[in-house]
């Protein structure tokens, strides 16, 4: 079965952002990543290299940051008080370490994340862009597994596996 709409995909990869750099993320045949292809799951160019390859196809490509995780943004980098990261009055200091990933909310209380990039006496610079904004992503791998959706998995939109619905 080739891979496209309404497959999950089951694959080993590695990434990189620098052509024959350091592998920054993984999925290998003992943890593989499956994805419900055709449901906006992954970057679109990822899926689209994709399309089409079966079980024991290799690959390897490129996007750039652009069809990755956007341009790197100097106004995305903000200045905050301290008292942020206060939990019942308390400033929670333990969590104020260059680079920990703080969780964070928007006027509107949707939450995102940051990661410290400074700390002063009682300002905190947080970087609220992606880990790999601005960097072209290097993709390489293997397919293991091309198989249907069933209904359920196209109706939710992303894969069930293992037996896991926790997540309803
Ligand atoms: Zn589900």
């Amino acid at each position: 079965m080739k891979a496209g709409n309404d497959t999950v995909v089951k694959l080993t990869y590695e990434l990189r952002t620098e052509p024959n750099g350091e592998v920054r993320d993984a999925a290998d045949r003992e943890n593989p990543f499956s994805f419900l292809f055709g449901h906006n799951n992954v970057l679109d160019k990822f899926e689209k290299n994709l399309e089409g390859k079966i079980a024991g196809n290799q690959f390897s490509f490129t996007l750039t940051a652009e069809e990755g995780y956007g341009e790197y943004d100097e106004q995305a980098v903000i200045e905050l008080d301290k008292n942020v990261f206060s939990h019942e009055g308390v400033v929670q200091n333990e969590m104020i370490f260059v680079g920990n990933i703080v969780p964070l909310q928007d006027q509107y209380g949707n939450p995102f994340q940051g990661r410290i990039v400074k700390v002063a006496d009682d300002k905190v610079t947080v970087d609220l862009n992606h880990p790999f904004a601005g960097k072209s992503l290097y993709f390489s791998g293997e397919v293991i597994e091309v198989r249907e959706a069933n209904p359920t998995e196209i109706e939710h939109g992303h894969v069930h596996e293992h037996g896991d619905h926790s997540h309803h």
